[in-house]
C-alpha cells in the first residue's frame, strides 16, 4: 500500500474557508445586524438586571470541539448583547455617548480581511499613507502646522499617556521624580493615570480647583508653579481640557498658552471629548488658543461617532514624537528616512496593530467632512435645546450651562438640606432611566450629586430629545409629590 513519506502533510485545512461559507457567515450576521440597528429606537436605553448570572452562564473551559455558528450568533444577538447599556441607542446620554458608524464596521471588515501591515510604511505604502491623511486632517481641524504629526490610538486614555510620554522624553532628564503636571480638578482622570504609569509619582500631579464655570484658573496656576520653583520642583506640563467628561467645559486656551510659554511648560489639551467640535464655529470660538498647544487628544470615537476603539494624539512639532518613539532592531524592514514618510511604528508606542485608520477615512471620504459638522452643529443645538427646556421646569436648577454638549442640572427646591437634595436627585436620575427611552447619568459638584445630559451620538435628534425632557419633567412631578 501506497503512504505518502513527505511529512507534515495535513487534509484538515478547516481555518481556510470556502467562498460560500465565507459569504453566508457574513450574511447571516448581516441579517442580524440589520436587525439589530433598525431597532434600536425601540430597545431599552439600559438593561443590566440579572447581568451577574447571565456572565456566570458565558464562563467556560476552553473548549475542545465545534459550536454550530448559529447557535453563536443566537447567543449573542438574543442574549448577551442586549443586556447591557444601549451604548448605540439614540436615547444614550450618558458619560460620553458613543453610537458607532456602521461604515467604521464594514472597514474594519475590510481591513481585517485583508489584514495589511501599517506600523511600517514600507509594508503597505498607500494603506500607510491613507493612515498619514487621517492624521494630516485632525492636524487640519485643530490649526497644527504641516511639521506636526500624530497617530491613532485605542483611545483617549493611550492618547494622554504617550503626550505626557512625549513630553518627558523631550524635556526632563532620566531623573525626572521632581517634575510636576498641572490641570484643573475637572480634568479626565486618565491624565492622573497616565502620569503614574509615565513613572511620575502620583503626587507631581496637581489638580487645582477650577473656576465658576469649571475651567482651570489660570491665577493658581501661576501661583503654583512659583511656589513648586521655589520649593526645587520642576514645573513641566499643563494639561487643557476642551470638553471636560463632567460638564463639558473648555478651559481657557489662550490663557494657558501664554503660561505654558512664559514658564516653558509641555502645554497639553485633552480634546479627547470635545475636539471635533472645532469643526463648528461654536467650538472654534470656544477652543481658540489649542493650535498653540504641544499636543492633543482627540477621540474620534466620540466626536467623529466611530464604534469604540479609536483615539488619536497630535504632536505640533512631529519630530518630538519621533524621537520619543524611535528604537531600532535588525530584524525590521527598512525605515524611511524622509520625513514625508512615517513609519508608525517610530511614533508610537505599538508595533503591530490593526489598521485603523480605514474605519476613520472611510466614512469621512464617503460622506466628506461637512456630514459631520451638520451633525455636530446639530449636536450644540440639541444641548442649547434641552438647556432652555429644563430652565422652564419649576424646581430644576441648571449647575452647568452648556459650553459644548453636556448641560448639568438638579432638583434644587427649597426647605431640604444639601444631603437631601443629593437623595432627591439619585432618585430623579432613577425615574427618568426607568422609563427606559433616555440613559442618564451622574456626577458630583462641589459635594453636589448633578444630573448630566450629553448629546453626543449621531443618533439622537430633537424628538428624542423631547421625550427625554417629557421624561425629566414627569419624574420632577413624581419626586415632588411622591405618590403615598
Ligand atoms: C473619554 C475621555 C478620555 C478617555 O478616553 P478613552 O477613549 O475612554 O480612553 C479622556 N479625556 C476626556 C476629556 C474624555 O472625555
Amino acid at each position: 500500500m501506497h503512504t505518502d513519506q513527505r511529512p507534515c502533510l495535513s487534509s484538515d485545512r478547516e481555518l481556510e474557508l470556502r467562498d460560500e461559507v465565507m459569504r453566508a457567515m457574513v450574511e447571516q450576521a448581516m441579517a442580524r445586524i440589520i436587525e439589530h440597528i433598525r431597532t434600536l429606537p425601540e430597545q431599552p436605553t439600559s438593561k443590566v438586571s440579572g447581568g451577574l448570572e447571565l456572565a456566570q452562564s458565558v464562563r467556560e473551559r476552553l473548549p475542545e470541539s465545534k459550536t454550530e455558528y448559529g447557535k453563536i450568533l443566537e447567543n449573542l444577538f438574543e442574549k448577551w448583547i442586549p443586556r447591557s447599556f444601549n451604548t448605540a441607542s439614540p436615547g444614550y446620554l450618558a458619560y460620553i455617548p458613543g453610537g458607532g458608524l456602521f461604515h467604521s464596521a464594514v472597514a474594519d471588515l475590510i481591513a481585517d480581511a485583508t489584514n495589511r501591515y501599517v506600523g511600517v510604511w514600507a509594508a503597505a505604502p498607500a494603506l500607510a499613507e491613507l493612515e498619514a491623511n487621517v492624521i494630516r486632517w485632525f492636524g487640519e481641524i485643530v490649526g497644527y502646522p504641516p511639521a506636526a504629526r500624530g497617530i491613532l490610538t485605542s483611545g483617549g486614555s493611550l492618547a494622554n499617556f504617550t503626550a505626557i510620554v512625549t513630553a518627558r522624553r523631550n524635556r526632563l532628564p532620566e531623573d525626572f521624580l521632581r517634575a510636576v503636571i498641572y490641570a484643573s480638578d475637572q480634568v479626565h482622570h486618565s491624565v492622573a493615570k497616565a502620569a503614574i504609569l509615565a513613572g511620575f509619582p502620583e503626587r507631581n500631579t496637581v489638580e487645582l480647583p477650577s473656576d465658576e464655570r469649571l475651567r482651570l484658573r489660570t491665577d493658581l496656576l501661576r501661583e503654583r508653579i512659583r511656589r513648586d520653583r521655589a520649593a526645587g520642583l520642576t514645573p513641566f506640563m499643563v494639561v487643557g481640557s476642551a470638553g471636560t467628561t463632567n460638564t463639558g467645559a473648555v478651559d481657557d486656551l489662550d490663557a494657558i498658552a501664554e503660561v505654558a510659554q512664559q514658564e516653558h511648560l509641555w502645554f497639553h489639551v485633552d480634546a479627547a471629548y470635545g475636539g471635533f467640535f472645532m469643526l463648528t464655529d461654536q467650538g472654534r470660538r470656544a477652543m481658540k488658543g489649542i493650535e498653540r498647544s504641544d499636543s492633543v487628544t482627540l477621540d474620534p470615537h466620540k466626536g467623529l461617532f466611530l464604534p469604540y476603539g479609536t483615539g488619536s494624539l497630535l504632536v505640533q512639532d512631529g519630530e518630538a514624537l519621533k524621537r520619543a518613539h524611535t528604537t531600532q532592531a535588525l530584524y525590521m524592514p527598512p525605515m524611511q528616512e524622509d520625513p514625508e514618510l512615517v513609519d508608525f511604528c517610530n511614533y508610537s508606542p505599538e508595533l503591530s496593530r490593526d489598521f485603523r485608520g480605514l474605519r476613520v477615512w472611510l466614512p469621512i471620504k464617503m460622506h466628506g467632512i461637512a456630514a459631520f459638522r451638520r451633525a455636530l452643529q446639530e449636536k450644540l443645538c440639541l444641548t442649547r435645546w434641552a438647556a432652555d427646556e429644563l430652565d422652564k421646569i419649576p424646581g430644576i436648577e441648571i449647575v452647568a450651562r452648556p459650553q459644548t454638549s453636556v448641560v448639568a442640572f438638579r432638583y434644587a427646591a427649597p426647605g431640604y438640606s444639601g444631603e437631601e437634595l443629593n437623595e432627591l436627585n439619585r432618585r430623579l436620575l432613577d425615574g427618568i432611566n426607568s422609563r427606559n427611552r433616555v440613559f442618564l447619568t451622574a456626577t458630583t459638584l462641589s459635594g453636589r450629586f448633578v444630573i448630566r445630559i450629553c448629546v453626543l451620538s449621531f443618533r439622537t435628534h430633537l424628538d428624542r430629545m423631547e421625550m427625554c425632557l417629557e421624561d425629566i419633567r414627569r419624574s420632577v412631578e413624581e419626586i415632588a409629590s411622591p405618590r403615598q
